[in-house]
């Protein structure tokens, strides 16, 4: 059996490996934070002590990392798991990072006889942890045929979007309608909020109008509107992603006037020190600002 190299085990990585290891894939795990390594352990994965190890013992390494540098540094760098990896062995990167990383990545792998899959990740943390994510994946065919297994075990969709780069391209633009949302959003309960209006009453009318949209709808029902913005997905992590997509618009020629402008209302929040937010709380920090209550459900 194939054996599995999984580095990056936070919020995403942790239950993906988790689900890796229940499911019986022989799995090798690495974080620079020490603290879920000892959990993958009583799961049956064997820890290692760094990215190097991980790449000398793997068939597949599945990078789950917070952003560009990261994958940049853990692939391509010094240390890096491409200089370590055998021809024939193969990379899936599930972080969401820049297009242009990606391709790069692909045609470093290519060259050294390795292939290269991209399959970031949709839904929540809630959803990683069930088994139930959503995989947007851009592979050949036969790097998808390959690697398939191993997102039945952690996802319950999958999509090949195209060859490498087109998963991390349908990333974006899911991820701009979902960022962008999370700000209107924001800006919509805190005017419901000002006018005195019941919120149950008010999300009772949005949901049922062409104004529905999932992260009113599915994510913030039990986060922020319950009180709970322990991440989730951070606002440090909304920010990285909308300014990947704003980039990445400019460099095609794509205006984003509305991306840029919620961009910076997320550059607001960390100035004020709420990056390590889930992005739903991205209502209660508006609230605040203009001492308007913050939106709860009972
Ligand atoms: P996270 O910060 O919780 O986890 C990243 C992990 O990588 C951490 O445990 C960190 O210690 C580890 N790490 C960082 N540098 C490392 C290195 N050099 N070597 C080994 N480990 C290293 O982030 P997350 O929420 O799990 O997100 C990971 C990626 O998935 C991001 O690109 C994010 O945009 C994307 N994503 C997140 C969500 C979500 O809901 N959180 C959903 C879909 C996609």
């Amino acid at each position: 059996m194939e054996m599995i190299g999984f580095i990056g085990l936070g919020v995403m990585g942790r239950p993906m490996a988790s689900n890796l290891a229940r499911k019986g894939f022989n799995l090798v795990v690495y974080d620079v934070n020490p603290a879920p390594l000892g959990q993958l352990e009583t799961l049956g994965a064997r820890a290692a002590a760094n990215c190097a190890a991980v790449a000398e013992g793997s068939d597949v390494v599945i990078t789950m990392l917070p952003n560009s540098a990261d994958v940049e540094e853990v692939l391509l760098g010094s240390g890096g798991v491409l200089a370590r990896l055998r021809p024939g062995t193969a990379i899936m990167d599930m972080s969401t990072v820049d297009p242009l990383l990606t391709d790069r990545l692909a045609a470093a792998a290519a060259a050294k006889g390795i292939a290269f899959v991209d399959a970031p990740v949709g839904r929540l943390s809630a959803h990683a942890e069930r088994g139930e994510s959503l995989f947007m994946v851009g592979a050949t065919a036969e790097a998808f045929a390959r690697v398939k297994p191993l997102l039945e075990a952690m996802g319950t969709t999958i999509h090949h979007c195209g060859g490498p780069g087109a998963g991390m391209r349908t990333k974006l633009v899911n991820n701009y309608l979902a960022i962008v949302s999370c700000a209107f959003n924001a800006e919509a309960l805190a005017l419901s909020q000002r006018f005195g209006l019941s919120l149950e009453k008010t999300l009772d009318v949005v949901h049922g109008t062409t104004a529905t949209n999932g992260q009113l709808k599915i994510a913030w029902a039990t986060k922020v509107l319950k009180g709970d913005t322990a991440p989730g997905f951070t606002i440090d992590l909304a920010h990285k992603d909308l300014t990947l997509i704003v980039d990445a618009a400019r460099a095609v020629k794509v205006p984003m006037p509305i991306g840029a402008t919620a961009l910076e209302s997320f550059s607001a929040a960390r100035t004020q020190g709420e990056g390590t937010k889930d992005f739903s709380a991205m209502v209660d920090i508006l609230c605040d600002s203009a001492h308007i209550d913050r939106p709860r459900l009972q």
